[in-house]
């Protein structure tokens, strides 16, 4: 057998005994308030990549690459890979633990060293995914906000909260349906994509972990243009989840009787409540009242 053209770098991914070393060494006690809890199995790191669908034509951009567990794993599987981290303990030893663990792969890295919520559009060329162990306080706005100013991301693949993830992947109907629902399904295809144990991490988490899988809408029939009108209205329909859309929108369109000649112009009974709506049905009267009845565009 031929060896193939481009073999792929040896890497040297992280466990327990390298994770204690590096925090040691740069002196870090990992801190709730940025969610830093870091994977310290390979297995699972693997894992994650695997659910990714990662390859070596892609350019993956990770937010809170922190001592580089899942960096490692990255650069062994993907062309480039661009971090984004807020700690400046970490992006900046980040560089040396891939020279470290990964010699041959190191030019393939760019840290930026920023609040990820802050990113924007030109500081990373045309990331086709994102892979992240996101930091739970932030996930779901980082996550939303990368979708929005990246088009390019084709694929998601984020550890999160169990329940968050629970919640991302909730289908119209369920009780957990909610706006994270909604704006994510605007974006693509989300769906579950395994469980994660308490004991890959240090520290050890109070709460279970799972991961989410996004495949980007290839021939959605809505454009990333309607956002600026579909996520109010998905926001003012679960701000009052118990209400029926009729009320919960009455605010949103300046009247009730408004609010329910949009819905009915939509095909939707204004009785409804929002946790009914797919985003489709969203995208349909965000439309609808922007075509039909100018007056209710905010
Ligand atoms: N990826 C690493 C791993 O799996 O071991 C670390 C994941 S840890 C759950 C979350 C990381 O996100 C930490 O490194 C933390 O410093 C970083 N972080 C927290 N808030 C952030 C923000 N707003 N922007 C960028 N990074 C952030």
């Amino acid at each position: 057998m031929n060896a193939p053209d481009n073999p792929a770098p040896a890497v040297e991914l992280l466990g327990p005994a390298e994770i204690r070393q590096l925090a040691d060494k740069l002196g870090v006690t990992p801190t709730k308030k940025l969610g830093q809890n870091f994977v310290h199995d390979p297995n699972t790191v693997r894992r994650i990549i695997g659910a990714a669908d990662i390859g070596a034509e892609d350019h993956v951009v990770e937010i809170g690459p922190g001592l580089g567990s899942l960096t490692l794993g990255l650069l062994e599987a993907a062309h480039k890979v661009t971090v984004v981290e807020i700690d400046e303990r970490l992006a900046g030893e980040l560089p040396r633990t891939v020279a470290w663990r990964a010699p041959a792969a190191a030019d393939r890295l760019t840290v930026i060293t920023q609040d990820a919520l802050q990113t924007r559009p030109e500081q990373i060329e045309a990331p086709t995914a994102l892979v992240a162990n996101l930091p739970y306080n932030v996930s779901v706005p980082v996550l939303l906000h990368f979708l929005a100013i990246f088009p390019t991301i084709t694929r998601v693949l984020v550890m999160v909260q169990a329940e968050v993830a629970d919640r991302l992947a909730a289908e119209p109907g369920s009780k957990i349906y909610g706006v994270p629902s909604v704006k994510a399904s605007f974006y693509g295809d989300v769906r579950r994509a395994g469980s994660i144990g308490r004991h890959v991490f240090w520290p050890e988490p109070n709460i279970e972990s799972g991961l989410v899988r996004i495949d980007r809408h290839r021939d959605a029939e809505w454009n990333l243009g309607d956002r600026d009108r579909v996520f109010p209205l998905v926001d003012a329909a679960f701000a009052q989840r118990r209400k029926t859309l009729r009320a919960a929108l009455a605010g949103h369109y300046g009247s009730a009787q408004a609010a329910e000649e949009a819905l009915t112009a939509a095909g939707i009974d204004p009785k409804l409540r929002g946790e009914k709506l797919g985003v489709a049905d969203f995208v349909r009267l965000a439309t609808v009242s922007a075509d039909s009845a100018p007056e209710y565009r905010r």
